[in-house]
């Protein structure tokens, strides 16, 4: 049984459920991203940064598979994280969880943490101040895990990865996720938050619809990937801790997330997996299973 099986995978969690390193990953490095992710999540939680800190009752660093392609980025802790110390715990955690299978992928495949990593009180928005303050722990969760692709949930999540980009606008769409966000030569792929989609039976019907155009575009974040690093895979260009960035933006808060290089947003021609719908088509019911494996793409 997987740690997400089990339903109590925490960042350990997670990590002992992959001691088993995937075919292709390199050992070393693997563990060193571990370690950096666990030195990070140390420092989350004792963290005091913003006012957030005051009312929490446990920081939610995140949790996932270090070796992951694939990191998705929520809004921030509600009631139910900050009681377990975990992200997407609660009803929008169940939803994700379908989402993820929608697509054949389980949530101890990916990394999934949260623009802030503070509960804010009576689940408001995150201020800008707390966004920024905490931005720094994102930035160098994502140097250290360097995934192909960051999925955004809800407009906070957006906003960091597409900068002036409206939600109602672009999901279901990708483009180049900011440098500066600490996703290097990566896609950002956008979708609408699950508690909005808990809402709102439109918003659910076409976030089943976006969550088929994932495997897409991580299939063109590989693409994208291959061409700006000549070849050179992830054990290469990231060797799995805080080591190596110096050769990535200083994480400050100040220096966080400049507006994208440029803005692709349209699947190119070189896949040859093609997608059944069009990004942004309902095509399937919430809860059904994949009724086309050709949108299927194996993580591990
Ligand atoms: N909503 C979020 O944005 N993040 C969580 O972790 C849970 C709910």
């Amino acid at each position: 049984m997987t740690a997400a099986e089990q339903g109590t995978a925490g960042v350990e969690m997670a990590q002992d459920a992959t001691e088993a390193i995937p075919a292709g990953f390199d050992a070393e490095a693997s563990r060193g991203r571990a370690e950096a992710l666990e030195a990070i999540a140390a420092e989350i939680r004792s963290c005091t940064n913003c006012r957030l800190h005051v009312g929490r009752t446990k920081a939610v660093p995140g949790e996932g598979h270090r070796d992951t392609e694939v990191v998705f980025v929520g809004e921030g802790p509600g009631f139910n994280e900050d009681q377990h110390g975990r992200p997407f715990v609660g009803r929008a955690g169940d939803l994700l969880v379908r989402l993820l299978r929608e697509v054949g992928w389980r949530r101890d495949e990916v990394f999934i943490t949260n623009v802030v990593k503070c509960r804010p009180p009576e689940n408001r928005d995150p201020e800008p101040d707390e966004i920024a303050a905490c931005a720094p722990f994102l930035q160098r969760q994502l140097a250290v895990l360097d995934p192909a692709l960051v999925v955004t949930l809800g407009r906070h999540s957006l906003g960091r990865f597409m900068p002036g980009a409206r939600i109602g606008q672009v999901h279901g769409t990708f483009r180049e996720a900011p440098v500066g966000s600490g996703a290097r030569d990566a896609l950002a792929y956008a979708m609408y938050h699950p508690a909005a989609a808990l809402r709102t039976p439109d918003i659910e019907r076409q976030s089943f619809a976006d969550v088929r155009g994932v495997p897409m575009a991580l299939s063109q974040a590989r693409s994208h990937r291959e061409r700006d690093r000549g070849g050179a895979g992830r054990s290469e260009a990231n060797e799995g801790s805080e080591a190596n960035e110096d050769s990535a933006p200083t994480p400050t808060a100040s220096s966080a997330f400049p507006a994208p290089g440029s803005v692709p947003g349209q699947l190119d021609e070189t896949i040859d997996i093609p997608l059944a719908s069009e990004p942004g088509e309902a095509v399937t019911s919430p809860g059904e299973p994949v009724a086309d494996p050709r949108d299927q793409l194996p993580l591990f």
